[in-house]
């Protein structure tokens, strides 16, 4: 199949894109590393009329790292994000979610912005802004909104984003000498996740000081866990308390079935990978304890 005719722009900053979104509104669509929009186009699930490429608009590419957070651009490829340097020591999540996203090559042309904007149920970027509590900047014609990631994926592929608005940066913080773990379940490595699981904790001594825990793949979009990060911050970290926050997390999903796993069977990989990320991750939190001591 091939895309319906549209008139297509190659702005060379977010501020000439703007202006072409405020002349176009809900005509227009924006074009990032094309990994989802081209496959919709082409099956002809979408038809703008007109397509604003982003990927000359070399300003919204960056990995910044600002009073303790990254502000990483929306047209940072995600390949640029797998092998930073920054990424790996300030949000080493981040940099191991990465690597479950697709392959190599749609790695090298998808970009952070187009995966959050799109998203996807079962995207890994989604997840971790959700666990790390981020942010995403929005900029319309008439200026710019700051969101919370919780409060941007707002049902089954759908996103707080209006007519003539752009995704133009995610913010991410990390807390503090925490542990943290991305577990994902997929048919083959590259697929997009049944589920995955991302889990950042803090731990001192036997007790938890703060969980954050979000599935993708078992809900209509990246679900915070809130309940299953309670149990643990109300009490001592061990097989017991991490089992049980496995368990209320598969309670709380909202699974759908497709071809690929039933709601029962996301339900019991949702407590597997709960259970896989903690450890990993309070292991990791105890190991920094003992070097920050
Ligand atoms: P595009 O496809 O260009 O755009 C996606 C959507 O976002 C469009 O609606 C577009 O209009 C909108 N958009 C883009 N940028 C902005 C912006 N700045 N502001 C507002 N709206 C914007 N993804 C995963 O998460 N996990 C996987 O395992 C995975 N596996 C894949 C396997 C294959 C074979 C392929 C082809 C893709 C896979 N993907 C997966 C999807 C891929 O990661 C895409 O990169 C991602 O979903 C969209 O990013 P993109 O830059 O390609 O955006």
């Amino acid at each position: 199949m091939k895309p319906a005719p549209f008139d297509y722009y190659a702005p060379e900053s977010a501020a000439e894109a703007l202006d072409l979104l405020a002349r176009y509104g809900a005509d227009a669509r924006l074009l990032a590393g094309g990994q989802s929009l081209v496959p919709l186009l082409n099956f002809r699930l979408s038809a703008p009329a007109v397509i604003v490429d982003l990927n000359r608009a070399s300003d919204l590419a960056y990995i910044r790292e600002e009073r303790g957070r990254l502000r990483i651009g929306a047209m940072t490829r995600q390949r640029a994000i797998e092998f930073s340097p920054l990424v790996r020591s300030r949000l080493p999540l981040l940099a191991e979610a990465t690597r479950w996203v697709g392959h190599l090559p749609t790695r090298t042309r998808g970009t952070i912005g187009g995966s959050l904007a799109h998203s996807d149920p079962a995207a890994e970027y989604p997840a971790v802004a959700v666990a790390l509590d981020g942010e995403v900047v929005i900029r319309n014609p008439g200026g710019e909104r700051v969101i919370r990631a919780s409060d941007f994926f707002v049902g089954f592929m759908s996103a707080a984003l209006g007519p003539g608005e752009m995704l133009i940066e995610a913010r991410l913080t990390v807390p503090p000498d925490s542990g943290w773990a991305f577990e994902e379940f997929s048919r083959r490595r590259g697929d997009f996740a049944i589920v995955g699981v991302a889990a950042i904790v803090t731990v001192e001594g036997n007790r938890c000081r703060t969980a954050r825990l979000a599935v993708c793949g078992a809900a209509p979009s990246a679900m915070r866990l809130r309940g299953a990060e309670e149990i643990l911050e109300s009490e001592r970290v061990d097989d017991r308390s991490v089992n049980d926050a496995a368990a209320r997390a598969a309670e709380l999903v909202d699974p759908g079935a497709d071809l690929h796993a039933s709601v029962d069977y996301r339900r019991h990989l949702t407590r597997v990978l709960t259970r896989r990320a903690l450890n990993r991750a309070i292991e990791r939190a105890r190991s920094r304890e003992i070097i920050d001591g």
